[in-house]
């Protein structure tokens, strides 16, 4: 609750933004706040526990922060899931469907160890889109997905129905 309160304050409403009729929330607020940015951390890690990952895995572009520092906070290693042609080696791919169009996303091939269990997280849950893919590569590249961590979840948005029966562990849900 005390997270939840954290994350609540430390994120903005933007309206209209990346289009007309959508409320963006923007958590650079909470990234920017060391000692919230520090709490929100810990709160993952306590969750799901740091012996229980061996590496994270952030999704382009803010989930990279945040797998940054979970990785750092317990010694794990950190793998980018990335869009389209950013990669530099042999990549899978994953393509979604946007409400406009189609998104794809990118893992190196090699990116795991067969059977490395693997901490997934994102700043935001939306549609789930992202996160369905996110989680698809990497299982299909070797990894064990062990949990899913996002800092907010838009609970008028089906994200959590379509990740089902995965779960997903979120600091706060709006
Ligand atoms: P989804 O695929 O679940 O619809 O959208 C989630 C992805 O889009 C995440 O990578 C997330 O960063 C981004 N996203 C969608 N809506 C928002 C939002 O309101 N705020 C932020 N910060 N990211 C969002």
């Amino acid at each position: 609750a005390e997270l939840a309160a954290l994350v609540a304050g430390a994120s903005v409403d933007v309206p209209d933004f990346p289009q007309p009729g959508v409320v963006f929330k923007d958590l650079m607020p909470l990234f920017a706040d060391g000692a919230v940015f520090r709490q929100v951390i810990d709160g993952i890690v306590a969750h799901h526990g740091a012996g229980s990952f061996d590496v994270v895995a952030g999704v382009e572009a803010r989930g990279f922060v945040v797998a940054a520092a979970i990785a750092y906070a317990t010694g794990a290693g950190v793998v980018p899931i990335r869009k389209a042609g950013k990669l530099p080696r042999k990549v899978l791919s994953a393509s979604y469907a946007l409400e406009y169009g189609e998104a794809t996303i990118e893992v190196h091939e090699d990116a795991f160890i067969a059977g490395q269990r693997v901490l997934v997280v994102d700043d935001v849950l939306a549609t789930g889109g992202t996160a369905a893919a996110a989680m698809d590569l990497v299982e299909r590249a070797g990894g064990t997905v062990s949990g899913f961590s996002v800092l907010l979840e838009l609970g008028f948005l089906p994200g959590r129905e379509k990740l089902s029966p995965r779960t997903v562990h979120a600091l706060l849900t709006v």
